[in-house]
């Protein structure tokens, strides 16, 4: 991780947030019984994993979900590297259809059985194997934020399943589930980047100010090649401004839109952590309604 001299204390605004999901978390496990408030999951997840990566990308994989915290945390304090699977190579691309595997079981009623697998799955891959193996291959919230990125396969399958509700055929819901799953797996391993989508926020690569020393995608929890892009629309990246925070030519930035580095709607990286909260300040909104 960055030392703290290179940020300012706004840019720290993104470790806050994991922290407190992270505590947030804690607490509730301890009390055991807000778990249960499942409605208030399920806004607070439309809210943030459906409408934030809709417009902005993974807001939630990059500033509120505490196993990424724990993930990122444990990978970046490795010394040995345990996991080389190459990305892109035919084992990755294979491993990266489980997570989307276990999306559409999660909508066929195996939660309990599921839940003990996931939790087995989840210590193994993030304390053994490390390198956000865990986000990167078996996590469903990752693929539905795939699926909310890749919103023009998305729009096609919610069409074509209104066209068979109106033709009298009504499918279950984890069929609907599962076609989005093929689409977003069919892409990701295909197209690797979220291009498809009207994800107004991305990291912005100054040509003119970058000397291509490589820090960035050296600190990229995900290892994505920002030297290949003007503008980083890989599908794995989660905006977590690691690569921004290693930059020391200033080359990299959070930008809105499609604008150029040089045009001034450029942001710093506390942008997406700044968005999260106002996305989770809509979510409770919406809960006292
Ligand atoms: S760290 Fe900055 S200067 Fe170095 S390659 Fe990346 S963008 Fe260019
Ligand atoms: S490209 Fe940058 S912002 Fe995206 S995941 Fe990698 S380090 Fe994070």
């Amino acid at each position: 991780m960055a030392t703290i001299s290179k940020t300012s204390v706004l840019d720290r605004l993104r470790d806050v947030l994991q922290l407190c999901s992270l505590c947030a978390v804690i607490v509730i496990a301890y009390n055991g019984g807000a778990l249960r408030n499942t409605e208030a999951i399920k806004v607070l997840l439309l809210v943030l994993v459906g409408v934030g990566n809709l417009l902005f990308g993974k807001l939630f994989c990059s500033n509120l979900c505490p196993l990424g915290l724990v993930q990122e945390w444990i990978t970046q304090r490795r010394r040995r590297e345990y996991s080389h699977i190459v990305r892109w190579s035919a084992a990755d691309k294979i491993l990266r259809g489980i997570k989307y595997i276990l999306l559409t079981v999660l909508f066929i009623d195996y939660h309990i059985f599921l839940l003990n697998v996931t939790i087995a799955i989840v210590v193994l891959s993030i304390i053994i194997v490390g390198n956000m193996f865990f986000c990167k291959y078996l996590c469903p919230v990752n693929a539905a934020s795939n699926i909310f990125r890749l919103t023009v396969m998305l729009m096609m399958v919610l069409l074509a399943n209104w066209g068979l509700y109106m033709a009298g055929i009504d499918l279950p819901l984890w069929v609907l589930v599962g076609a989005l799953s093929v689409g977003g797996y069919i892409l990701e391993i295909v197209a690797r980047k979220a291009e498809f989508n009207v994800s107004l926020l991305h990291i912005h690569r100054d040509t003119a100010k970058c000397t291509g020393c490589g820090n960035c995608s050296a600190s990229c929890p995900f290892k994505v090649d920002l030297l290949k892009v003007k503008r980083v629309t890989d599908i794995d990246c989660n905006l977590c401004g690691e690569c921004v925070r290693e930059c020391d030519n200033d080359a990299l930035k959070v930008g809105i839109c499609n604008t150029r580095p040089d045009q001034n709607r450029i942001r710093g990286i506390w942008f997406a952590p700044l968005i999260t909260i106002v996305l989770i300040a809509v979510a409770m909104w919406i809960l006292s309604l």
